[in-house]
């Protein structure tokens, strides 16, 4: 902390009153030092495919000129990285308009069953390359209809099924399941809220639990080269961490290695619960 004294009024002969202001000075320079720090990672993972593609050019120019099979080689290697630059470009641009919006919570609704079909629309290709199927889970009636924006909720789901099909054991199966969900405390409140929770389960490597804390923050990684040979950019859960806060929503992370990762997110639908359920 750092104090200040911004006035001093003398009472009388012997006392005085004085106006101190305190700055927590610690949570300040913490802010500053993680924005300096993702600047400093920002750069350095842009600065690793542009100097491999700067070699290749060289090597291209030169050396390798005349060599048609050599020059094959380089071009898909630099075509795969100059697709990570723009991942990763990508990604900084999300995570920077998410942030601008944070503090403005979505009005508008959202439907989780389309933002579940165009999920799988996108990725079961994907999922069959590495033969693993994706499965819904829905129920058969009800709404699954809460306070969103649509395409960044396709977003969170798209980084999840993503992560799934990355770090899931080929051959196995990806589930996505949404159901009515209550994230109330469980203390009776007027102001507790109806929600939707839907998961995204995958049989694969999984997570040890001191990783789990961690893994929403930018650039983060339980194996940084693993991530990069699969294509990540170390950003997609921060994204998907800044879009539920924007929902006031939660996400929660289970793993037990080696069986079974599931991530879930909670999302209110806006409804007040009916006052017999709020009191219970
Ligand atoms: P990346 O682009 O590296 O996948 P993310 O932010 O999406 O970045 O995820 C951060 C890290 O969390 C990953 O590098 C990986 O170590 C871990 N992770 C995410 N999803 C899973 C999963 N389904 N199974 C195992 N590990 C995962």
């Amino acid at each position: 902390f750092s104090a200040r004294v911004a006035a001093l009024r003398e009472t009388g002969p012997k006392g005085g009153v004085a106006v101190v202001t305190l700055h927590d000075v610690t949570a300040i320079r913490r802010a500053e030092q993680m924005r300096a720090d993702f600047v400093a990672n920002a750069s350095h993972e842009l600065r690793t495919p542009l100097s491999s593609l700067l070699g290749f050019i060289e090597t291209l120019q030169g050396p390798a000129k005349e060599d048609a099979e050599a020059r094959d080689r380089f071009l898909d290697i630099m075509l795969e990285q100059a697709k990570r630059m723009s991942a990763l470009v990508e990604d900084l641009l999300s995570l920077s308009r998410i942030e601008l919006d944070e503090h403005t919570p979505p009005t508008e609704r959202a439907d989780l069953r389309k933002v579940i079909d165009r999920v799988v629309g996108a990725l079961e290709l994907k999922a069959r390359e590495k033969d693993m199927s994706i499965e819904v889970d829905t129920p058969d009636r009800g709404s699954l209809t809460v306070v969103g924006d649509e395409d960044q909720l396709t977003q969170v789901l798209q980084n999840l099924v993503d992560n799934a099909i990355k770090y899931g054991r080929a051959g196995t199966p990806i589930r996505v399941v949404a159901q009515p969900a209550d994230r109330s405390t469980g203390r009776p409140s007027r102001r507790a809220r109806r929600g939707a929770a839907v998961s995204v389960i995958d049989q694969g490597e999984g997570i040890p639990r001191e990783h789990i804390p961690r893994l929403t923050e930018r650039f983060y990684r339980v194996d940084k080269a693993r991530s990069r040979q699969l294509g990540g950019t170390g950003l997609g859960l921060a994204i998907v961490k800044h879009i539920v806060n924007r929902h006031r929503g939660q996400l929660e992370i289970d793993s037990t290695p080696g069986q079974e990762t599931r991530f879930t997110v909670y999302l209110p639908t806006g409804e007040p619960e009916s006052s017999d359920q709020a009191a219970e």
